[in-house]
């Protein structure tokens, strides 16, 4: 069953000769429990598919269908309090508040939804992540894997149902890289829905159910790893080629 449905989705940039078709027509369905990665060039149009599937912004034209609610058809508060209860987000740059501990950091959106944080819940969660003794530290006295972390363990802490995260290794180096992949991949295995756009194209390959290959704002390829990697789509090929 198909948990989101993205139909005719566009979103346009710009006009006349800066006209940018940043997302143009795309269609694709995310089923409940997969692991789906969209891959592409810079400039492809990733993060703002990303973004409009996510509810952080509206197309121009199509429908975003998470749940069975068109999110086109809320109001923005409305799509606030939907996006804070179904949809977590995790960003390359972690967005964390510098001036709060990492404990406070976890429950905002908890407390932003008028609900009061359950502090063993929390602990258990950041157990599962690493970062159990950190929850009294700030963000700057942790390494930018560990402040990855968080950012992860304050998604999860809302019980989405969908988690999305945009290129959430770009910021680390390899061996943090390696860590955080290591944390999504485990998701994956519990089955939580995830939508992820990464360059990690190993990664994409060994975890993914499926791969969303993005060029110039359309879907030039989609499929399973296999069928993607072994696509004969000549933008596909040049985009696998760079990576070896
Ligand atoms: P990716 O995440 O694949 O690098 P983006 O979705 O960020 O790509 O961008 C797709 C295209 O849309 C690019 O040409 C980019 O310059 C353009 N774009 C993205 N956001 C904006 C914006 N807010 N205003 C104007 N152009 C934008
Ligand atoms: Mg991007």
């Amino acid at each position: 069953m198909d948990i989101l449905k993205a139909v005719h989705l566009k979103k346009y940039y710009g006009s006349g000769e800066n006209l940018v078709k940043a997302v143009d027509d795309v269609s694709f369905g995310i089923e409940k429990g997969s692991f789906t990665a969209i891959v592409g060039t810079s400039g492809s149009g990733k993060t703002t598919l990303l973004n409009l599937i996510g509810g952080l912004d509206f197309a121009d034209a199509g429908e975003v269908i998470i749940d069975g609610h068109s999110i086109m058809e809320m109001s923005k508060e409305e799509l606030t309090v939907f996006r804070r209860r179904h949809i977590g987000f995790v960003f390359q740059n972690y967005n964390l508040i510098s001036v709060q501990n990492v404990y406070k950091n976890i429950v905002l959106p908890i407390r932003l939804d008028g609900r009061k944080p359950d502090r063993d819940y929390i602990a258990q969660i950041c157990g599962q992540l690493g970062i159990e003794g950190k929850m009294d530290r700030y963000p700057n006295q942790l390494s930018g894997g560990q402040q990855q972390r968080v950012s992860i363990a304050r998604a999860l802490a809302m019980n989405p149902d969908i988690l999305f995260f945009d290129e959430p290794t770009s910021a680390l180096d390899p061996e943090l890289t390696g860590e955080i992949l290591k944390v999504i991949k485990d998701l994956a295995a519990e089955h939580m829905t995830m939508v992820i756009v990464t360059h990690e194209m190993n990664f994409a390959k060994n975890v993914s159910d499926h791969i969303i290959f993005m060029d110039d704002g359309y879907i030039a390829e989609q499929g399973t790893p296999e069928e993607v990697f072994g696509s004969s789509n000549e933008r596909m090929q040049e985009f696998l080629g760079k990576f070896g």
